[in-house]
Formats: structure tokens, C-alpha cells, sequence
């Protein structure tokens, strides 16, 4: 073996999911390196929604009444409208059961430093920035560490496991070489953060259309999140608009955000968002997991990808524990943590891509279907209850073929 710092852990990337991972299996006293590329986090101008599901994993770490003191919106109700302005749907977090019959929207800055504070409070967890996974080093079959580069040097870093927590578009996962498919949307979202005054939008809204969807979230007391739906290969022949033509289409959508776009002034105030979905053969191999987006990025209109990732640092820090336990990293040892996982995230992957196809689309017939079944939503409350539940993470159901038939004849 050539020399290498040694871990009991090594994680590639530092988003939601390696964090919170490192989190738990740091307060086991577990020595845990994370690798993050980037050297200072930067942040786009977006907002992101915690559903209940990640409410209560929040709470039983310990961690959500830190979060609820910085100021992030407490979610009660959806509001879905068309872009005419007619309301359709109003989906209703309280009637979950309480405590955790709300959401939260928040800058995702604010839940980062929560986790990267938390982890200094371990003095077994170290966090490498700036530090890049290039390859994978193995004996056999079996993975056992990493090689990352960092101010232009290369090092090994040796672990018993190697968990692969870096994103979409995953080189870890690469390296692994494990078949899987990276399906890249046709549409993205423009984002943008706009300042909130009191007695404008009290509650989240989102306006459908033929091939229209904006989103206003309140993110604090102070801003709102703004988002549009962009089809990627127009993206920059829209930049060569000029920004107030921009502007003019959002305001003929809500005409009460005149008053907080006065403060976007050119297209670098916003960012374009693309979306991606994995799906892999596999998570797991023998010494190497991959959770996360790495393992399963789904479209963003279920709201789930941050929370399916938490739910896999609590689920796999779990397995991870008995692996240490019995000395064994195996692939049949690991792949207790996928047969748990997978079949909730199939099914949010699932209503990802069914939302996708109706809500994105501007062909008359599917946007009569997708209005229909949101009416339904309003109107019929099983099937609220069974939708907000599996969009909340709380009780994750698949729709049956009754369910889609009540959600056409509302
Ligand atoms: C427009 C949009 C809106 C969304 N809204 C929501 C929402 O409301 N609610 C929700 O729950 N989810 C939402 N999501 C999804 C959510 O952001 C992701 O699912 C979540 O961040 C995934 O967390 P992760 O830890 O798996 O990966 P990431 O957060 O992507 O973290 C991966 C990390 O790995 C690092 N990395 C990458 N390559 C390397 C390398 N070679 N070496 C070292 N480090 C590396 C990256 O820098 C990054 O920090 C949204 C996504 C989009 C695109």
C-alpha cells in the first residue's frame, strides 16, 4: 500500500447529505474525512423547501430548533393558481399531524452552516475544502480510498468505506464504474431573490400555464424566491433579450411584483437551475455507497431531493455502524441501506417525472389533465392527504390506477 492519511470514512462532497452523514457518524466517534471541491461555498440565488420528513429527522438529531431561530418560512399552505390568475389548488400542511404539520422554505446557505457548525463541534470529523476527488484506489475488487487534489497537489486518502455524496453529476460515481443514467430535463428554472414586503404574499404560490410555471416563495421575513421555468437551450437567447423584457412577463403573471423586481437590475442577478434525475444499477459496491443525487437526483417539483438525502444519511449511518461493528464493507453488508432507500426514492423519482410531464407542458389536452388533477386535490381530501404525505416524506405511496381516476374526474 503506498502511504495515505487512513480514516475510518471518507466522503466525497460536502452538500446536504455528506454533512448531515458525517454529523452522525462523528458523534459515534467515528474518524471521518469529507472532501468538498469547493473551497468557499457559494450559494445561487435560490430557495429550498424542507418537507416534514426532514422536519423530524432535523428534530431528532437535535437540530431544528437552531434552525427554526434563523428565520427561515414556516410553510403552512401552497397555493396553485393558473396564470390567468383563477385559483386552483390549495395544498394544506396542517392537515398532517402536528408537530410537523408545516414545511420550511429557506435560503439554503442558512442549513449548510447549521451542518458545517455542527461538524466543528466533532473533533473527529475533518473537513477537507478545496480538496477534489479524482480517482478511486482499490485492492481487488474492493474500494479503499480515495485520491483527491488539493492546490494542485495529488494524495491518498485510505478508508475501510468511501461514501460518494457529490451531486448530480457524481465523478465518484463515475469512477465506480456502476451503469447508471444521467437524464438531464429539457427545463430548468431561473432563480432569483427578491425583498418581501409585509403585505405581499403571505403564502407560497405557484402559477401554471401552457408551458408556464412560476414559483413565489417566502424564504424569511425579508426575501422571497423567485423562480421560472426555462426550457435549457433557451436560456441564452433569452439573456440576449434585454432584462426588463424580462421583468415585464413576470409582472403580467402578479402584477404586486412590480415593486420587488425594481431591485433585479440585469440577468447576473438571477441564475439558471438545471435539472437532472440518476438513476444506477446500484448504490452500493464492495468498500464505496453512493447517496444522495450522486445515487438518485429527482425533478425538483416534489421538493424532496435535500430531504431523500437526509433520509439516506440516517438510514445508512445506521448500516454504516453495524459494517464497523462486524468489520465488514462488503457490497451483500452494504445493501441493506439500498433495499430500504430505493423503493420510497423509485416512487418520488416516479411522481417527479409524472408532474414534469403535465406541469411542463403547453399540449392543450395535458394541461387540462393536469388542472383537472389538481382540482381533484383540492376538492377531494384522500387524495390530498395521500399526495402531501408522500410530497411531505411522511408516508411515501405510489398512485393507483383509482387514484388517477378520481384525479381526472375532480
Ligand atoms: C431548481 C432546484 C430546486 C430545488 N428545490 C429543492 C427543494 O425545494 N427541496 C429539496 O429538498 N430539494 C430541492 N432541490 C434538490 C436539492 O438541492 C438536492 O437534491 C440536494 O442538494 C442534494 O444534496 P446532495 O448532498 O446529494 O448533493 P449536493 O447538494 O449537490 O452536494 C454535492 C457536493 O459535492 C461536491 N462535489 C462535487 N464534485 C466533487 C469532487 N470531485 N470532489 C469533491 N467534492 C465534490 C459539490 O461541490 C457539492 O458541494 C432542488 C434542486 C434544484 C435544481
Amino acid at each position: 500500500m503506498i502511504a495515505g492519511e487512513k480514516y475510518d470514512l471518507v466522503i466525497v462532497g460536502g452538500g446536504g447529505g455528506g454533512l448531515l452523514l458525517a454529523i452522525l457518524l462523528g458523534r459515534k466517534g467515528l474518524r471521518v474525512a469529507l472532501l468538498e471541491q469547493k473551497k468557499i461555498l457559494t450559494y445561487p440565488p435560490r430557495g429550498e423547501m424542507i418537507q416534514p420528513g426532514g422536519l423530524k429527522i432535523l428534530d431528532n438529531v437535535g437540530l431544528l430548533k437552531g434552525l427554526l431561530s434563523c428565520d427561515p418560512h414556516q410553510n403552512r399552505r401552497v397555493h396553485f393558481y393558473q396564470s390567468e390568475g383563477n385559483h386552483i389548488c390549495t395544498i394544506d400542511y396542517q392537515r398532517l399531524l402536528p408537530p410537523y404539520d408545516y414545511s420550511l422554505i429557506l435560503l439554503p446557505r442558512i442549513i449548510q452552516d447549521l451542518f458545517l457548525k455542527e461538524v466543528a463541534a466533532c473533533p473527529n470529523v475533518e473537513i477537507i475544502s478545496g480538496a477534489s476527488f479524482q480517482s478511486i484506489l482499490r485492492e481487488g475488487n474492493a474500494v479503499t480510498g480515495v485520491v483527491l487534489e488539493q492546490e494542485g497537489e495529488r494524495r491518498n486518502m485510505y478508508a475501510q468505506v468511501v461514501v460518494g455524496a457529490d451531486g448530480a453529476l457524481s465523478p465518484f460515481r463515475s469512477a465506480l464504474f456502476i451503469p447508471y443514467n444521467l437524464h438531464h430535463y429539457q427545463d430548468g428554472y431561473l432563480t432569483a431573490l427578491l425583498p418581501r414586503s409585509q403585505d405581499f404574499l403571505e403564502e407560497a404560490r405557484y402559477y401554471l400555464g401552457k408551458r408556464k410555471i412560476l414559483g413565489l416563495f417566502p424564504v424569511s421575513s425579508q426575501t422571497l424566491y423567485l423562480f421560472y421555468m426555462i426550457q435549457k437551450d433557451q436560456i441564452g437567447l433569452m439573456r440576449d433579450r434585454p432584462f426588463s423584457s424580462f421583468k415585464e412577463q413576470l409582472c403580467s403573471i402578479n402584477p404586486g411584483l412590480e415593486k420587488p423586481l425594481m431591485n433585479l437590475k440585469c440577468w447576473e442577478d438571477t441564475a439558471f437551475m438545471p435539472c437532472f434525475r440518476v438513476r444506477c444499477a446500484r448504490w452500493v459496491s464492495d468498500g464505496a455507497v453512493l447517496m444522495g443525487d450522486a445515487a438518485h437526483a429527482m425533478n425538483p417539483h416534489v421538493a424532496q431531493g435535500r430531504n431523500a438525502a437526509m433520509e439516506d444519511a440516517v438510514i445508512l449511518a445506521d448500516v454504516l455502524l453495524d459494517c464497523f461493528q462486524k468489520g465488514n464493507f462488503s457490497q451483500k453488508a452494504l445493501a441493506k441501506y439500498e433495499a430500504t432507500r430505493r423503493p420510497p426514492v423509485t416512487i418520488l423519482q416516479r411522481l417527479g417525472d409524472e408532474m414534469t410531464f403535465f406541469w411542463n407542458s403547453g399540449i392543450a389536452p395535458l394541461v387540462w389533465a393536469r388542472n383537472q388533477s389538481l382540482e381533484a386535490l383540492h376538492s377531494n381530501t384522500t387524495l390530498h392527504d395521500k399526495t402531501l404525505k408522500t410530497i411531505a416524506g411522511i408516508e411515501v405511496a405510489s398512485m393507483t390506477f383509482w387514484d388517477r381516476v378520481l384525479m381526472l374526474n375532480p
